[in-house]
């Protein structure tokens, strides 16, 4: 596996394999490497001929009382993870090569950054679009990966890639989750013992939900109702959002007609998580081939 720090020794890297005729596949991370960030990296091994994976803790994506000074980071052991996902290049900009002096230039990512996450974190979608922007432009892969986990990301950067013809095609990869159906996320390591059980709820309530889905219910009110239940049975979880929306417009529904996703946002202790479901999709718990090992 080569590491490239600069932009110009990763082009030039790309541009050598693109020579070759080799299939791209680019896995944009802030590292602190779990099973997810491992799901996507097989998976683009798995699809392409040559797999990038970045690691940047994108300062422009967290508000100023977040938590970005306190973002784990371990660049040696996501160097040893990634080497054994097979990854080809890790590419490792600093925050001045990303943004250097005098960069201006943001990227708004529309209405579907307006609700939900955009809501609780104002900007945040606008540092998300604007760095995977210049990721997309610096690394110009065939294809890139991005986890469910992140449902309303995931639909943005959709947007954001045919909005802006970048020409390469986002591939969304199920959510990977721990033995307790927790979602793997990099911020689980701020739980304490306590929060972690209880953050289970997110899990329980996206299941509660799916179930009266499968049974047949389609009112939104009904199966909101069910993610409610569970998250204010939990006295630890402090609720942000539940909400019924449209896979693809993120706007909330009364009925589901069609396809629906289930979204829940809460706190426990000082951490935020979030997590999701597509309704009538079966919830896997063990996140495939097991834990990260560092
Ligand atoms: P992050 O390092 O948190 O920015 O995440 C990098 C990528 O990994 C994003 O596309 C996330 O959606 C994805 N990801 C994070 N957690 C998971 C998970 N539990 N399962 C699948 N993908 C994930």
């Amino acid at each position: 596996m080569r590491t490239f720090n600069t932009i110009a020794n990763l082009r030039t890297f790309v541009r050598a394999a693109r020579q070759d005729g080799k299939l791209i596949g680019f896995v944009p991370t802030m590292g602190a490497f779990h099973e997810g960030h491992l799901a996507l990296m097989r998976r683009a091994r798995a699809d392409c001929d040559v797999v990038i994976t970045s690691i940047f803790v994108n300062p422009s994506q967290f508000g100023a009382d977040e938590d970005f000074e306190r973002y784990p980071r371990d660049l040696t052991r996501d160097s040893t993870l990634a080497q054994r996902a097979s990854i080809d290049a890790l590419f490792t900009p600093t925050v001045d090569h990303i943004y250097p002096a005098g960069d201006r230039t943001t990227v708004d990512a529309g209405d579907l950054a307006h609700r939900w996450e955009g809501e609780a974190r104002p900007g945040h979608f606008s540092g998300v679009a604007t760095v995977c922007a210049k990721l997309f432009q610096i690394v110009d892969p065939d294809r890139a990966y991005f986890g469910q986990k992140d449902y309303q990301q995931l639909k943005i950067v959709e947007r954001l890639s045919m909005d802006l013809f970048f020409g390469h095609t986002i591939i969304p990869v199920p959510t990977a989750r721990d033995a307790d159906g927790i979602a793997l996320s990099s911020r689980n390591a701020y739980l304490s013992p306590e929060d972690r059980r209880s953050a289970t709820s997110l899990f329980r309530a996206l299941v509660a939900a799916n179930a009266r889905y499968v049974e047949g219910e389609r009112d939104a009110s009904v199966l909101r109702g069910e993610l409610l239940c569970v998250l204010e049975g939990e006295p630890r979880a402090k609720v942000e959002y539940t909400a019924i929306v449209d896979t693809e417009s993120l706007e909330p529904l009364d009925a589901v007609t069609d396809k629906a996703v289930a979204m829940v946002a809460a706190r426990f202790g000082t951490t935020r998580l979030i997590d999701n479901t597509l309704l009538g999709q079966t919830m896997g718990k063990r996140a495939e081939n097991g834990r990260a090992k560092g």
